[in-house]
């Protein structure tokens, strides 16, 4: 069997309902040249199979700023980089649901609220962020979620409570090289908050970021144990080296590379919302239109939470050139 015909053969398998393995992932995954192309397409069959054409968008607001207990090496507000990342307490509700209207009125179907630091505290950083959920489900015109660290069931269920849907919460990595990006808490803590939340019946928004240093069968590692955990909503998002961070000199995906990785994820979680998000501007650069015709199904609007994103006008034009229409938020 060729490779281009291993290529169909595989995306055949995931059409009629079958799982690939790491190896059979593995081997996608190191397809080079003009194979990448076909990769791509079945990719986007795929996705259209089982999730549509239709594109969802987000966006979120960097809501607590800075100096955080945690020592990710990509991170910018580790409170052990020197990174000159602002830094300021929760912002306050009305600036929350501004935002947040803002964003519904650019297209994104889901606004996220992302505080710094391990977990926020149960008092009243809680009770502000519930505030402000409440408010955005009933005056901003978009669904809310959040990324606030470790959750546990009680502050699960007070958002929840509130107006939350989705819950966000990455991997970053795969569990076999998580030790080289974070030793400040266990991988199994972010496990336990993905299954926490799924518990009180949260849908899970729940990813990672490349370009770390991690293998390709890192990266389909990771993709597994997001399979296994049955996440509803998977960003992706690709390294933009920050200096003073301990990755600052890290550059080492292409844009194909980043295509590719962004397709393997559509083999591997077929049904699955799959969005592209920090550093597609940087990774892809002229390829950035191809993240939807490599399988992806979303992505992230408007700023990061510590890098630029682009123009509004911009990314609309994009989804306009490729004749894609927008989702609202499940
Ligand atoms: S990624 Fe999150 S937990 Fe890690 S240092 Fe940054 S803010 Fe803290």
């Amino acid at each position: 069997m060729t490779l281009r015909d291993y290529i169909r053969d595989m995306a055949d398998t995931v059409l009629a309902g079958g799982v690939l393995e790491a190896d059979e992932a593995l081997k996608l995954a190191g397809v080079t040249g003009a194979d990448r192309y076909l990769l791509f397409a079945e990719a986007a069959r795929i996705r259209d199979h089982f999730v549509g054409t239709s594109v969802h968008l987000c966006s979120i607001i960097n809501a607590k700023s800075g100096r955080c207990a945690e020592n990710c090496a990509f991170c910018a507000q580790s409170a052990q980089h020197d990174t000159g990342v602002p830094v300021y307490p929760l912002v306050d509700e009305d600036e929350i649901v501004r935002s947040a209207t803002l964003a519904g009125q650019n297209g994104a179907g889901c606004y996220g609220i992302v505080t710094s630091g391990t977990r926020i505290n149960k008092t009243d950083e809680l009770d502000h962020v519930c505030r402000a959920v409440g408010r955005i489900t009933s005056e901003a015109g978009v669904s809310p979620s959040c990324s606030l660290g470790i959750l546990d069931t009680e502050s699960a269920v007070r958002l929840k409570n509130a107006g939350m849907d989705t819950y966000h919460h990455n991997l970053e990595t795969a569990r076999s090289f998580f030790p080289h990006i974070c030793t400040t808490h266990d991988y199994e803590d972010d496990v336990e908050t993905i299954r926490t939340a799924k518990a009180v019946g949260l849908r899970v928004c729940c990813g990672g970021i490349f370009g770390l240093g991690e293998t390709r069968a890192q990266r389909i590692e990771m993709a597994l144990t997001l399979r296994d955990l049955d996440v509803d909503s998977i960003p992706l998002n690709f390294l933009t080296p920050v200096a003073g961070t301990r990755l600052e000199s890290a550059d080492n995906l292409t844009p194909l590379e980043c295509l590719t990785t962004i397709a393997i994820y559509r083999f591997l979680l077929p049904d699955k919302r799959i969005s592209i998000c920090g550093g597609r501007e940087k990774n892809l650069r002229e390829l950035q239109s191809w993240m939807f015709l490599a399988g992806a199904s979303g992505m992230m609007i408007g700023n990061y939470l510590t890098t630029s994103g682009r123009s509004h006008e911009i990314d609309r034009q994009l989804l306009t050139d490729l004749e894609l229409t927008v989702e609202a938020c499940a």
